[in-house]
């Protein structure tokens, strides 16, 4: 029978089942890691290394420095101590003497290791009682079938159940071996060069057995800088897509309009306003959609930005929507635009999910006949039904709150709208890039003239008495104040772990018959009707309530701008971001904001949240913080945004790479629009695989 010639994308995609060392067992462990063919196995990166580049043999062992010796188990003995712990240890022979590994109080060793094993220890060894000891060293299983060494760094590999480091080890290699020279270099020659990335037939055999601590290095860069490029190539496309495909009408804010928008609002605006006016003005004069992104910190003033984008879509004749997360921030836009708006005629209408179905039937019907200027709502606004005659601009207020993914698309007839979508949860530069590198952003970074700083108080239970005092004064000078808790009522307390936490309704009944009896106090959560909340907030605001008792609720936007306190209860239990947003709560009127956090943090994350809590104010900062104290994880995860997730690259730690792959791919683009060019073929393919639907590239590919 003739041979089948494969190809070596076949060969590539060999399922890992018949590799070498594998079978159908061990495969079924590879499959469980994500490993479903050999290229799979070959771009499974370490996620660290052992380095065992000082081997020694026993007789030329120092003390108290970092050394591996090579030999084979001689014994394992087990006991249990008096005091209830236990020792493990093992004696190791190697040719030129015995070096013993002792372990204390780790029972789950007792029956990993047997007599006859060939390992590596390493450790800082002691001469003790005429014998080389090492305690707690790291335990390597060599192969027991091959007596040639791997190397002298070792991968660390993530494993599963079942299989070992070695395992992996041996099946990378062996996989390395059979399927390098398939591998095609996906830049071309020159761009490579250029760039000081290692050819892949190098860069993959140094990420997994690398010859020195420089070479991981090198093929790290190559790994790194790949996986950034082709990401930032993909945004890149689509927003040149965006650029060529679609069309938004031309809105210009002529001198004439804009002189007519500004005489509205009731003070000047800020330079970071001004500012972010002019980008936004400047997008929608073009015939692109604008894409935009406004950062600017709690209480900055980000909604008189929105408004003059508003107006300008309205005053050409089109529509204009704005999304926000809850009903209470969509009603309180709402009323904002009803006071800057009540001498014009300027039609506007609120979509939220309380309505009755006539209600929303009858706004619908306007929206879509035209016959309606500004729409303020919530998610109600991107329902099925809703469709809009001549929507000019979309503007989504708090939108980390709605995920990035969720770039509400609203219905329309005709051209695309103008998009502006607005954060107080400032994300830190390199992950906006990544993830807005199809935004363009305007950051407000300064803050409205006589803003007061807000003093923040971390505080134990013997400090309640003294702060309540304080609370009480101020709310005698004529503040009003917040108080948050993070449950609703005790019965949730039922799924957490803690029995610390605080419940607002326990919360309010104490402090309603105690602390601040002589004060009207008002309730609101989540759980309330619309109509019972739009009742609360305007008590509030109209200070009938001097004290509200809230959830988070309150946590976005909401602009009160006489209360000034905040205790915050269980402080432990919320973000960091989310904290920030409650204080924002405070820190909006003439009058200097006062939080007090009462917390009981118990983990090492909790307690570092809370101390950059307290230490500072600025919401940039505190972003910068809390992505260093969560890790990337959480932020690049693959809930938020949908694209998939990096596998090498750490957005914490390669921010240089990042911008580097992120200038070069602009470039690229530049110069070959469509890369259509040969040499470029392959890194559209990967392009296309990898993020084709993620950002839905269209099927050019
Ligand atoms: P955020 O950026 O958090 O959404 P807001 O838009 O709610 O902030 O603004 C916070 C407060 O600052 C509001 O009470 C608003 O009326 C006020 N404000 C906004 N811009 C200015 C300005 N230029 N001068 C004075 N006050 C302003
Ligand atoms: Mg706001």
């Amino acid at each position: 029978m003739a041979e089948i010639q494969s190809t070596p994308a076949q060969l590539l995609a060999t399922p890992v089942q018949f590799l070498k060392g594998v079978g159908p067992q061990r495969a079924e462990l590879l499959n469980r890691l994500g490993l479903h063919a050999a290229r799979d196995v070959l771009f499974y990166f370490p996620r660290d290394y052992q380095d065992f580049t000082d081997q020694r043999e026993v007789g030329q062992l120092e003390e108290g420095k970092l050394q591996s010796v090579r030999g084979v188990i001689e014994e394992v003995d087990f006991r249990t101590t008096a005091s209830g712990g236990c020792v493990m240890g093992m004696l190791v022979r190697s040719p030129t003497g015995y070096l013993r590994g002792l372990w204390f109080n780790q029972p789950h060793l007792r029956d990993k290791y047997a007599q006859g094993q060939k390992v590596l220890l390493s450790g800082k060894p002691k001469y003790e009682g005429l014998v080389w000891q090492m305690h707690h060293p790291r335990v390597e299983t060599l192969d027991a079938e091959e007596e040639e060494p791997l190397g002298l760094i070792l991968p660390v590999y993530p494993l599963t159940e079942g299989l070992q480091q070695w395992h992996v080890r041996k099946i990378v290699r062996g996989a390395l071996e059979a399927y390098l020279s398939l591998l095609d270099e996906v830049f071309p020659e020159e761009f490579r060069r250029a760039h000081d990335l290692l050819p892949i037939e190098e860069a993959l055999p140094q990420i997994h057995f690398p010859d020195n601590r420089e070479s991981i290095l090198r093929a790290k860069r190559r790994f790194v800088y790949q996986e950034l490029f082709v990401l930032q190539l993909a945004l890149a496309i689509k927003r040149r897509q965006q650029q060529d495909e679609r069309k938004a009408p031309a809105l210009e804010a002529t001198a004439k309009i804009d002189a007519r928008i500004r005489r509205l609002f009731p003070f000047e605006l800020t330079e970071g306003q001004k500012k972010a006016i002019a980008e936004i003005s400047a997008d929608m004069a073009g015939p692109a959609p604008m894409n935009r992104l406004l950062q600017g910190d709690v209480g900055s003033g980000k909604t008189l930005v929105a408004v003059y984008a508003m107006l300008l879509a309205v005053a050409h004749g089109h529509q204009a929507a704005l999304m926000a997360p809850t009903e209470v921030l969509a009603r309180q836009h709402a009323q904002t635009l009803d006071k800057l708006l009540s001498a014009s005629q300027v039609r506007r209408a609120q979509l939220t999910g309380g309505m009755t179905a006539a209600q929303r039937e009858a706004i619908l019907q306007l929206a879509a006949a035209g016959e309606v200027d500004i729409v303020v709502g919530t998610q109600a606004i991107i329902q099925e039904d809703v469709s809009f005659a001549k929507l000019g601009l979309v503007v989504i207020d708090e939108q980390h709150k709605f995920g990035v993914r969720q770039r509400a698309v609203l219905k329309h007839s005709g051209l695309d709208p103008h998009y502006l979508v607005m954060t107080a949860t400032p994300i830190p530069r390199t992950v906006a890039m990544t993830l807005f590198g199809d935004l363009d952003a305007s950051t407000l970074k300064d803050f409205p003239p006589g803003r007061q700083k807000v003093h923040t108080y971390l505080a134990g239970d013997e400090r309640r008495e003294k702060w309540w005092d304080f609370f009480r004064k101020k709310l005698r000078e004529g503040r009003q104040g917040y108080v948050i808790a993070p449950l609703v009522e005790e019965s949730e307390r039922a799924g957490t772990s803690s029995s610390q936490v605080a419940s607002l309704e326990e919360t309010f009944e104490a402090l309603a018959n105690g602390e601040l009896a002589d004060f009207r106090l008002g309730l609101i959560h989540g759980r309330l009707r619309p109509d019972e909340k739009d009742a609360i907030m305007d008590d509030f605001r109209r200070g009938e309530i001097q004290v509200l008792a809230s959830t988070s609720v309150v946590e976005v936007g909401v602009d009160v701008a006489n209360a000034t306190l905040m205790t915050i209860e269980s402080g432990e239990r919320f973000g960091l971001a989310q904290l920030h947003q409650l204080r924002g709560r405070i820190s909006r009127g003439k009058f200097p904001g006062f939080c007090c956090v009462f917390g009981n943090p118990q983990t090492e994350e909790s307690i570092a949240r809370l101390k950059a809590f307290v230490a500072s104010t600025d919401g940039f900062e505190l972003a910068e913080t809390d992505f260093k104290i969560r890790g990337p994880g959480d932020l690049f995860g693959t809930k938020q945004h949908g694209l998939p997730p990096l596998r090498i690259a750490n957005l914490l730690l390669d921010g240089d790479i990042l911008q580097e792959a992120r200038r070069d791919a602009q470039e690229f683009v530049k110069s070959d629009p469509g890369l259509v060019q040969s040499q470029h073929t392959l890194l559209k393919r990967m392009m296309f695989v990898r993020y084709g639907k993620a950002l839905d590239l269209g099927d050019v590919g």
